[in-house]
């Protein structure tokens, strides 16, 4: 039964290949500001797929679980060099509003799901899926709305602030404006010398990385993703943003689903479940104190954190 996917294999293989010659950066530029060569598939591009209704935004009513927002890992194998699985057979169910961090070892294969999730790569095996939809049949535009990715160091390219907040995209000045308060960027960005048509430098050079952080908060809110996907920096940020950061992540958490790439204890201990990774192998899954409770691999990378603190 092997055999019967090898073809396949060497196609995805060597189409994955082609992918990464390009750097982590330059993809995730371009998911953020450009159509990238990942091509829709034809239920994609036929209209079959159908619009999902959009989240109550971070400030309705609370207490609404969101219905949509499931992410679904089932059987996903991925190599980045042919034969070489940084992930294997995954199998996990992210529900509509549910919290989770991945948690494991440099090199697990944290980064690599969440390039999967975001399409900058595609899987060899298995399937992805979003509200019960293939992401193959997503077309790229609609992928883009539905996960808000954040990423470390939230990336900032040379334009003014509001466009770096709208990625270009038609947004009225109002929604500009929200989006900014409800991250708490809002006040900051009127200290700027043309507000938000300051222009700011490729990497957002004059800014802290806090204040670049926000900023990516608020890309991410404007579009009132369904999930949000987080790469928590791991830079420690001015004492001045941090509490402002703190915030303004709660809010935007607020009935959306959530996949975070945890470093920072903190956070770990807020979210609904925990998944530990090993080798891209799903090996632990629980919350907080469940985990500390089997004394596994997830106790003892919180223990060493620990002592490291
Ligand atoms: P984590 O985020 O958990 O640190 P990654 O998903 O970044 O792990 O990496 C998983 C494995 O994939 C590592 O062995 C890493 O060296 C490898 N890897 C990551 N990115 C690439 C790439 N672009 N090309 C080849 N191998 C990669």
């Amino acid at each position: 039964a092997q055999r019967l996917f090898d073809p396949l294999r060497q196609f995805a293989e060597k189409f994955t290949a082609i992918q990464s010659g390009f750097t982590a950066i330059e993809r995730i530029t371009n998911i953020l500001t450009e159509p990238i060569e990942i091509r829709d598939s034809a239920a994609a591009s036929n209209g079959k797929w159908q619009i999902i209704p959009t989240q109550p935004d971070a400030t309705s009513d609370p207490l609404a679980p969101p219905t949509t927002g499931e992410i679904r890992f089932e059987q996903v194998w991925f190599a980045y060099k042919p034969g070489d699985y940084i992930l294997q057979d995954l199998n996990f169910t992210i529900r509509p509003g549910e919290k989770v961090a991945l948690v494991g070892p440099t090199g697990a294969g944290k980064s690599s799901i969440i390039r999967l999730l975001c399409r900058l790569y595609e899987a060899n095996q298995g399937r992805i899926l979003l509200d019960g939809v293939d992401i193959r049949d997503f077309p790229q535009q609609e992928l883009r709305r539905y996960l808000g990715v954040i990423l470390q160091d939230g990336f900032l390219f040379a334009g003014d602030v509001k466009s770096n907040i709208t990625l270009g995209e038609t947004y009225p000045m109002a929604a500009v404006q929200r989006a900014a308060e409800q991250t708490n960027v809002a006040d900051f960005i009127t200290t700027l010398p043309q507000g938000y048509n300051t222009l700011l430098r490729e990497r957002g050079s004059n800014l802290s990385g806090g204040q670049k952080q926000l900023l990516a908060f608020a890309r991410a809110a404007i579009r009132n993703p369904q999930v949000l996907v987080l790469d928590e920096a791991t830079a420690s940020l001015d004492v001045g943003t941090e509490a402002l950061i703190q915030q303004a992540l709660e809010r935007l958490l607020v009935g959306r689903t959530a996949i975070i790439i945890a470093h920072r204890l903190s956070t770990i201990r807020n979210v609904d479940r925990i998944l530990v990774l090993r080798r891209g192998q799903l090996v632990e899954s629980g919350t907080h104190e469940e985990l500390l409770e089997q004394q596994g691999l997830y106790a003892s990378l919180y223990q060493l954190q620990m002592l490291g603190q």
